[in-house]
Parts: C-alpha cells; sequence; structure tokens
C-alpha cells in the first residue's frame, strides 16, 4: 500500500495537493512531474489521506490511483469533450441552480471538494480559484427562485461537495429549504464519507436532518475498495439517524469496468445499506477519454450484472446527454416485439414478445401453448 499511512506518518496527514508532493509520497513518478504540473495548473488536485492510503504505489493499474492521480493524459482533448459536457449553463435561471426537470433543481452552493475525481463532469468548474461557496446575495437569490416556484419538489444539493461545508452552515441551509413548503426532498451528492468520513461528525448528521422535509444522501464511489471500515462507519451514522442512502459510481476504463468488480461495488454498496442507484456513463468533460468505455460495453457489464447480483444490487445505467437534455436510462433491452425477428414471424407473432433471460436465452410472452 502507499507510502502515505497517516498512522505511521501522523505528522504528514493532511490533503496532497501538488504533483511534487505525490511524487514525494511515492504516488507519482518523478519523470511525471512536468507533465502532470501542467495538469495541475488546469485541473484541481487533491488526495485525502484516507484516499492516499488506499492506492497502491507497487501497482501501475492500481483502480484508486485512476481515479485521483492525475495523468498526462488529461492534456489530451477527444472530439465532442466539452467544458460544460452535461449543459448546466443551458438550465441555469440564476447563479448556483440547475433547473433542467420540472420538480427538482440542483443546488450548486460549494466549488470544493475533499477529492478531485479525473474524470469530472464539472472539472473546469470546481476546484480552489474557481468561485467558492455562493455570495449571499446569490445564496439568497437561489432561494427566493426556489420558493417562487411551487413545482420544485426536490432540491438536490451538489456542486462541489456540499459536505465541505461546516455542520453550522449546513443546518442553516437546510433549516431555509424545509422552510418552503413545497421542497419535500433535499438530496444532497457528496464523495465525502469516502474521501475523508471524519467530517461526518456527529454535528454534521445532526444537521443533515430537518423537520420538514426528507433528507437522503447520495454517495459517489466507484471501487468497493473505497468503502473502507471508516466510510461504512460514516455511511452507518448516516442511516442510523434516520437517513436513506443511494449511491452512484461512473463506468470507468481500468477502475471498474468488468463484471466482476462491479459486482463487488454494488454488493459492498447493499451491504452498507445504500440502495444502488445511477451507474453512469463517462461523461464528454476534456481530458477524459482515456478513462471512458464504450456504451456497448457498459450495455454488456449490466447484462453480466443481471446475471450475478439480486435486483437490490442493480444500479440504473444512464447517460447525461450532451446539451443539457437530461439522463435517459441506456441499460440493454430485455423486451421487444416478437414480429420483429424473423425465427416468429408467423401465427399471431404480433401479440407475443420476445424476452431476454438472464442467462441471455430468448422466450416467446404469452408462451406458445
Ligand atoms: S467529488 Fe464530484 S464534483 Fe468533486 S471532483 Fe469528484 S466528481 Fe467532481
Amino acid at each position: 500500500m502507499s507510502k502515505f499511512d497517516p498512522r505511521l506518518n501522523p505528522g504528514e496527514a493532511a490533503t496532497l495537493r501538488e504533483p511534487a508532493e505525490l511524487v514525494a509520497h511515492g504516488l507519482a513518478a518523478l519523470s511525471d512531474l512536468s507533465d502532470l504540473e501542467k495538469v495541475a495548473a488546469r485541473y484541481a488536485v487533491a488526495v485525502t489521506p484516507d484516499i492516499a492510503a488506499l492506492i497502491d504505489p507497487d501497482d501501475p493499474d492500481d483502480p484508486i490511483a485512476r481515479q485521483f492521480i492525475p495523468s498526462a493524459e488529461e492534456l489530451v482533448a477527444s472530439p465532442g469533450e466539452n467544458a460544460d459536457p452535461i449543459g448546466d449553463h443551458a438550465h441555469s435561471p440564476v447563479t448556483g441552480i440547475v433547473h433542467r426537470y420540472p420538480d427538482r433543481v440542483l443546488f450548486k452552493l460549494v466549488h470544493v471538494c475533499a477529492v478531485y475525481c479525473r474524470f469530472c463532469f464539472r472539472r473546469e468548474m470546481v476546484g480552489p480559484g474557481k468561485a467558492t461557496a455562493l455570495p449571499p446575495a446569490a445564496y439568497d437569490a437561489a432561494i427566493g427562485y426556489i420558493r417562487a416556484h411551487p413545482e420544485i419538489w426536490e432540491v438536490i444539493l451538489t456542486g462541489g461537495d456540499p459536505l465541505m461545508l461546516s455542520p453550522r452552515r449546513l443546518a442553516e441551509i437546510m433549516a431555509d429549504l424545509a422552510g418552503i413548503d413545497h421542497v419535500r426532498i433535499i438530496r444532497i451528492h457528496t464523495r465525502v464519507p469516502v474521501a475523508e468520513p471524519k467530517r461526518v461528525s456527529a454535528e454534521m448528521v445532526a444537521a443533515l436532518r430537518v423537520d420538514g422535509a426528507a433528507t437522503w444522501v447520495a454517495l459517489h464511489a466507484n471501487h468497493a475498495r473505497e468503502l473502507t471500515g471508516k466510510a461504512r462507519a460514516a455511511c452507518a451514522a448516516l442511516i442510523d439517524a434516520g437517513i436513506p442512502m443511494v449511491s452512484q459510481s461512473v463506468l470507468l476504463r481500468g477502475v471498474n469496468d468488468d463484471a466482476k468488480t462491479l459486482e463487488a461495488l454494488m454488493r459492498a454498496f447493499v451491504e452498507c445499506r445504500i440502495k444502488p442507484y445511477y451507474l453512469h456513463h463517462g461523461d464528454l468533460a476534456p481530458g477524459t477519454a482515456h478513462l471512458r468505455t464504450t456504451i456497448e460495453h457498459g450495455q454488456e457489464l449490466m447484462r453480466q450484472l443481471r446475471g450475478r447480483v439480486s435486483g437490490l444490487c442493480q444500479p440504473d445505467y444512464v447517460l447525461d446527454i450532451p446539451g443539457g437534455h437530461g439522463k435517459s436510462p441506456i441499460g440493454p433491452d430485455y423486451l421487444a416485439p416478437a414480429n420483429s425477428f424473423s425465427e416468429v414471424r408467423e401465427v399471431d407473432a404480433e401479440t407475443r414478445y420476445r424476452v431476454l433471460d438472464f442467462c441471455g436465452d430468448v422466450h416467446l410472452y404469452p408462451p406458445k401453448s
């Protein structure tokens, strides 16, 4: 495992933010330093002690390193990549709000995260040097927008990572939102329980519970190794306090793009009482082509997952359509009209369907009598 073991080096238990620090801790090669400094000049870098301790520096293909340690490949722009790959700007009526679907909004409170993922879809907007927390006037305008739109049932706190805020500030925000009658659900998207689990303190958990609205937490993790004992304890603290959790993962080449790894991740979520929710196809964020898979490969993995784990462990495989057109499920089809297949173009085929089972075998529904 990494030379960065906070138990052995308590004085060094700080987040690594400079490529030179990554080299000094054995997490990047000295020969790559110049390229990594070019990457870091454009995209934020942060590796917390908890994440650093998970990386095996002797494994050139370490799936944790691949998510957080910058790579020269990020300097390569590929066709179709875009600074705003999911089209947040096109649906932002006021600063901090993205109103893409009628009944819900994204509320982007902060532009910082505990760690910076190399595939981040908001990589041009998050990190030190970008904007920080919403200024008070912009915050008030965002709350005013939500209050003025009674169709908004759910507010999704995202960013940046909302759990980078202090418990005191989060409690104020939760109270402001829950005080709006039509806001019934507050969902928080976070990577903090895995990246910096100590932030999930008793004060933080208390801040997230609020009268007048139900709080949900969506955890972003991409490999079962991220769900350490400390991460599991942080999630248990939230769930035991009555805050249900769902998962979000990104399908990433060299991280989780094989059925065994995905299966382990989904099982780990369910063991933690976290319902697998989304498996995102990698967005067209700049310099991330080396981490994306094909959609065909993602569909094949979803087929394999269906055969390996129960429905409790199945996420929806989704694509955010570039340009701000929202998410669509892109998982494999299991059902098709039977008359579209030559083998069943016969008696009453138009009233039947072709259904694939979890082994890939085809059946007619209703069956032939
Ligand atoms: S935690 Fe989320 S917002 Fe922050 S860098 Fe990772 S993917 Fe981007």
